[in-house]
């Protein structure tokens, strides 16, 4: 049951960051970050490369990959400025690493062009969120979620139960 408490708290939490990214784009002027229509841009800006390791970016093995992820520790948001072109391999592996640590793992010698190439894409969309009470809310939410959906889950069993 733990499991399920923290899969069901894990999705809201990409919910919520994913919501909480598209109000952040709008806060910046930008378009709401739509994979479909904008990973094009984002990939040009990269040169169709991945931005780890630098291998051209092939059909069918291709990833947006989150530079912060977006889980209850990072808090990356599904926003301009932290999407990025990742090959999957790069995207398979990165896990929960820092994207700085794995891009010094994964680009070996091109390390600090490749490091500069990714903080000037930062810049160039001004992603730099600071709420300060974006931990706190997280940390709610997830905890909240999990307590929820875990009550009505026992109620409906027991629900059910009674009539079996
Ligand atoms: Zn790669």
């Amino acid at each position: 049951m733990a499991r399920a408490r923290s899969d069901i708290a894990n999705t809201a939490l990409r919910i919520f960051l994913q919501e909480m990214g598209s109000a952040y784009d709008e806060e910046r002027g930008l378009q709401v970050y739509d994979g479909k229509k904008h990973f094009p841009e984002v990939r040009k800006f990269f040169g169709e490369r991945c931005c780890y390791c630098g291998d051209a970016l092939k059909s069918g093995r291709i990833a947006q990959d989150h530079l912060i992820a977006m889980n209850k520790t990072d808090l990356g948001l599904h926003a301009w400025g932290n999407v990025v072109p990742s090959c999957q391999d790069c995207n398979s592996i990165k896990q929960g690493t820092h994207w700085k640590d794995f891009l010094i793992q994964r680009a070996a010698g091109a390390a600090k062009e490749r490091h500069k190439r990714v903080t000037d894409f930062i810049k160039h969309y001004g992603y730099a969120p600071k709420p300060s009470d974006l931990h706190e809310v997280a940390a709610a939410l997830y905890d909240e979620v999990g307590a929820i959906a875990m009550t009505l889950i026992d109620t409906k069993i027991k629900h059910v139960r009674a009539k079996l």
